[in-house]
């Protein structure tokens, strides 16, 4: 009976080092540093917060979507003075003019606001942080309010996002890295990336733009379990845009075919979105944004076709070629 109970041991011992044995760990760059490093930070988590605040307040289109539910977030509120209750109002008022207003992505003196604040980290203050005066005064007197009420639950929530990330990306994020830098004939930086996470990004719950600066949202659910793996890579693969938009240009010049403005973008959606779903079990999969969802996104993005209909007649084209 010993016996059986030690072989019945062993065997489960040794299931268990296959299974380690199977997980090939989170994926890496070229000089072996990891791809993706991810940050919970207070500054870059207020001014987010704010900016979609702001974008709420003005009643932009967008601030509907479900990624930027921010207006909701008010549990706890009640607990601020009539003073505190004032600064926040304040600092809401300030992004509403002077920052909501631009976009995320495409605002240069936005993109560089937003890196510099995420380069400060959970620093005490914004002291050399090189951002106009009168946002550093918003920022650092709504800091007590913001920690009062939202900050240790937005970092929690950060916490428990950037964890499961973590853990698929140490079971499938090699595999998909490994596609994804063989099709795209690209490598990735080998400094690797750092993925900014906060409570709110903005209308699409992530972000990629210059500096390589990605953000995502950890209060949108959008975004979670495999949909946050694929967006993930997602938003690194935009960092290839400059390098790749031209490549596609001048391939589609020389074949003499029109694409539409956002190919680009419906080619990443396509891409990951295939190697996502070639890599985790349909068991454990949400419902991904590629094929047909993402055809219907692309098409009410651009209004210049469907891109993903485009990727297909331009593969035709240059296996063809
Ligand atoms: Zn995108």
């Amino acid at each position: 009976m010993r016996r059986a109970i030690l072989s019945a041991a062993v065997l489960l011992l040794s299931a268990g080092a296959a299974l380690a044995q199977q997980d090939p760990g989170p994926p890496e760059t070229s000089a072996g540093k990891p791809l993706f490093t991810f940050r919970s930070a207070l500054w870059v988590n207020l001014h987010h917060f704010l900016y979609v605040l702001g974008r709420a307040c003005n009643g932009t289109p967008d601030s509907r979507r479900a990624a930027v539910n921010a207006p909701a977030d008010t549990q706890g509120f009640e607990a601020l003075t009539p003073k505190e209750r004032q600064t926040w109002e304040h600092a809401i008022a300030y992004y509403r003019s002077d920052v909501s207003p631009k976009d995320a992505v495409f605002d240069h003196g936005l993109v560089a606001m937003t890196n510099a604040i995420a380069a400060a980290g959970d620093s005490p203050s914004l002291a050399g942080v090189d951002i106009p005066a009168s946002l550093r005064a918003v920022l650092e007197a709504s800091t007590p309010v913001y920690r009062k009420v939202w900050w240790e639950r937005h970092a929690q929530s950060n916490r428990a996002r950037i964890e499961e990330l973590q853990s698929l990306l140490a079971r499938y994020g090699k595999p998909i890295s490994d596609m994804l830098t063989h099709v795209y004939q690209q490598s990735w930086p080998p400094e690797g990336l750092t993925v900014q996470m906060c409570a709110y990004a903005n209308w699409a719950g992530a972000y990629s733009t210059e500096g390589r600066l990605i953000v995502m949202a950890s209060a949108y659910d959008g975004i979670s379990k495999s949909e946050g793996l694929e967006t993930v890579f997602h938003e690194a693969m935009h960092q290839w845009d400059d390098s790749m938009i031209p490549r596609l240009r001048d391939r589609a010049q020389r074949l003499n075919v029109e694409i539409p403005r956002d190919l680009f973008h419906a080619l990443i959606f396509y891409t990951v979105g295939y190697a996502t779903a070639s890599v985790v079990p349909a068991t454990t999969r949400m419902p991904t944004r590629s094929g047909r969802v993402a055809c219907r996104g692309v098409r009410n993005w651009t209004n210049t076709g469907c891109g993903i209909c485009a990727v297909k007649g331009l593969s035709t084209a240059l296996s063809n070629a």
